[in-house]
């Protein structure tokens, strides 16, 4: 099958069709699996791209819920009006947001929004105070805050960044907190990311930068914890300077990590936050920013408007949704599921570590990345290998072995798992299980079969 006039994201759209790749064409979900259009079953070890934190069980409830919310009012906007699901789930989600009490929460449509919606609240916030010189953004280098425009410019992947021209925002981006090959201490690491941090600060001039963003643990680059310390420092430099801190917690938010907020993993204390993907179990778009009280503060001065809106942000569907989502995790313990199958997970992930292919293992809660190398961690795949295994070989072995993972070298080379927030310890091991063979192959395929291994 080929995908007709559909274009495919992120995809080389001539790649599938007859004679090319086999599309994945996927048409209904049962608990963590999902099947496809030959009637295959597929782990969704992904959760769908980081959103299905439910997996699929519980679409009868959801319709439910969307039915009752479509008969009583079906839309209206927060354009100066608002329904009661999007003002409950404001309350709801205000109080569970790490930006301390009296949050206020801007609804937007997913992730991109969500992070373009935080900066202009932000530049808003400096303007208020008197403050418009402050333009610039720090971010770091390989993390993913999205790709529209504004958000393009906080991404620090180059090549989803030069085609498309100068960037909206000034950003300077700086190391991200991988600690592997490093050879340094946690300790190490977290003082030098942060005399890393203060330098471009100075060098981005101190009262010119209006915000700092960073996601709790890092996606792009593979599961990339923060070392102890670090967003206590960033916390630090970022009053010390009068920057606002942002946690960009697109993935890590509702769940990931077995916390409502990746934040209060690290125990990092942001003036904001943005949310999209498991706000709903992605079972209808949304996303937010949350702001801090004092952040949102000058919105409420006489005659201040907020110059920011996007029709759908807090759809009463959607808020309908979501507050029925975060219902479910209370009702059905799926924080306290994550944080207690976390410690076999890793467990598991670890056992990976005995496949010369792998070369470091890392992640938290439900998202984990096993990093691919040559036979020794100083042996990086090059283009041509990475061509051959992440987009050669990987996809269709993957397809075979019935997971859905994330091969990806936006950094190194990665595979990445996030299962839904429901697996229980069997289908850990299910899809760790694959996870190994897949790998196993992948390193005969590439040639690395020991530690003394040359890549054919
Ligand atoms: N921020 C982070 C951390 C993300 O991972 C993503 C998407 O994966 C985004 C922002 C952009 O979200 P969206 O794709 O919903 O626009």
């Amino acid at each position: 099958m080929d995908q007709g006039s559909l274009l495919l994201h992120f995809a080389r759209n001539g790649a599938f069709g007859p004679g090319g790749a086999d599309l994945l064409v996927l048409e209904r979900g049962e608990g963590p699996y999902v099947f496809d259009s030959q009637g295959r079953r597929h782990i969704d070890g992904l959760s769908s791209l980081f959103c299905c934190q439910l997996g699929y069980d519980y679409g009868e409830e959801f319709a439910a819920v969307a039915s009752e919310q479509l008969r009583t009012l079906a839309f209206n906007t927060n354009w100066g009006t608002a329904t009661r699901p999007a003002i409950e789930l404001a309350d709801k989600l205000a109080g569970l947001a790490p930006v301390g009490p009296g949050a206020k929460v801007f609804f937007t449509c997913g992730g991109s929004e969500a992070v373009e919606a935080a900066w202009k609240l932000i530049r808003q916030y400096h303007l208020a105070n008197g403050e418009p010189q402050r333009t610039k953004a720090i971010a770091r280098d390989i993390a993913y805050h999205g790709v529209t425009l504004g958000a393009l410019s906080l991404t620090g992947v180059e090549r989803f960044k030069t085609p498309f021209g100068p960037p909206a925002i000034d950003t300077t981006h700086v190391s991200n907190t991988t600690i592997f090959r490093t050879g340094k201490s946690e300790a190490e690491l977290t003082a030098d990311l942060l005399s890393e941090m203060e330098e471009a600060i100075e060098a981005a001039g101190p009262d010119s930068v209006a915000a700092i963003f960073a996601e709790p643990l890092q996606n792009a680059g593979g599961c990339i914890a923060p070392p102890a310390g670090y967003w206590q420092g960033l916390r630090e430099i970022a009053d010390r300077h009068g920057i606002l801190l942002v946690a960009d917690e697109v993935i890590t938010g509702m769940g990931r990590l077995g916390h409502w907020f990746g934040c209060e993993r690290y125990d990092a204390r942001p003036d904001v936050v943005t949310i999209a993907k498991g706000l709903t179990s992605a079972q209808v778009p949304m996303g937010a920013a949350i702001v801090g009280e004092a952040v949102a503060a000058p919105l409420y001065e006489d005659k201040a408007t907020l110059l920011h809106g996007v029709t759908f942000g807090g759809h009463p569907v959607a808020a309908a949704i979501a507050l029925r989502n975060l219902e479910i995790f209370e009702r059905d313990g799926v924080l306290e599921n994550v944080r207690a199958q976390e410690p076999h997970l890793r467990a598991r992930m670890e056992e990976l570590r005995e496949l010369p292919i792998v070369g470091d293992v890392r992640g938290a809660g439900f998202f984990w990345a096993a990093e691919l190398v040559k036979g020794d961690p100083d042996r990086r795949f090059d283009a041509a290998e990475r061509e051959r295994l992440l987009r050669g070989f990987l996809p269709g072995r993957l397809l075979e072995a019935g997971l859905i993972a994330r091969p990806d070298d936006r950094g190194d080379s990665v595979l990445q798992i996030a299962p839904p927030l429901i697996c229980d310890g069997g289908v850990l091991d299910e899809i760790v299980d694959r996870l190994y063979d897949v790998l196993a192959d992948a390193g005969r395929f590439m040639g690395v079969v020991g530690e003394s291994a040359a890549v054919a």
